[in-house]
């Protein structure tokens, strides 16, 4: 396999916990169209697509007067309100995102819209550290489809295969599989047995580091410190050859 040369990370639920915040905008729409009594989707099965496949959904299977553009507005303004407001990135990404973007080039490939991605790269000077952000705005077919990835890989001016994804759902996972690229599964949204189809699946922000900066773990460090069962270290199911 070819020597690593970039790194491109999903948002929601990688960069920032956001699937609360998502689920809360969708259900506060919801609410304010009148729907909350009469909703016959479930949110849980829309995470790592995208928002116009949600509001798709919902207006082929409810009879609301809204359009399709008045619901992602509304949904994209709010998500940009809750974000501003909880500023909810993980403990452990700001500091992995820099130490990560002195070896490799980052790109950011989110199936979130352009406006609300830009919030999240403000947080903490995130946007300093990442050469390219591909959003669902910029590309037609969004996860599971390989799109967003590939069209990363084209702007950081490197070959799909050279990339490592990180992710955190199913339709991530396999979006950086088609798009031929090694994904680091993080078990922040889904169990890590869900997970299994990634090249890693991993608990923390410390294993991802681990695995791209050909980091070995301290001997005293166990499992258990970082909050996980002494079971359960990093799956690496296959070698990953990290370039220098
Ligand atoms: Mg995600």
């Amino acid at each position: 396999m070819q020597d690593l040369e970039a790194v491109i990370f999903d948002m929601d639920g990688v960069i920032v916990n956001s699937e609360p915040c998502h689920e809360r905008a969708f259900l506060d729409v919801i609410e304010e169209i009148g729907y909350t009594n009469k909703l016959r989707l479930r949110f849980s099965d829309y995470i790592g697509r995208t928002d116009q496949e949600l509001w798709a959904d919902f207006l082929a299977s409810h009879d609301a007067k809204n359009s399709f553009d008045d619901l992602m507005a509304r949904k994209r303004q709010r998500m940009i309100d809750i974000i501003r407001r909880d500023q909810p990135l993980f403990d452990g990404v700001p500091a992995l995102v820099e130490r990560l973007s002195a070896r490799y080039p980052l790109a950011l490939a989110s199936g979130s819209e352009r406006p609300v991605v830009e919030e999240v790269m403000k947080l903490k000077g995130l946007n300093g550290f990442f050469s390219a952000v591909v959003t669902s705005s910029e590309v037609v077919h969004g996860k599971p489809a390989p799109d967003t990835f590939l069209r990363s890989a084209e702007l950081l001016n490197v070959s799909p295969q050279a990339c490592c994804v990180i992710e955190d759902s199913k339709p991530g996972i396999r979006a950086g599989l088609a798009a031929g690229m090694q994904v680091i599964a993080i078990a922040n949204t889904y169990p890590a047995a869900e997970l299994s189809q990634a090249t890693f699946v991993v608990h923390t922000y410390q294993e991802i580091a681990q695995l791209l900066l050909d980091l070995h773990p301290p001997a005293t460090s166990t499992s258990a410190e970082a909050g996980l069962p002494l079971s359960a270290p990093p799956c690496v199911k296959k070698g990953l050859n990290a370039s220098g």
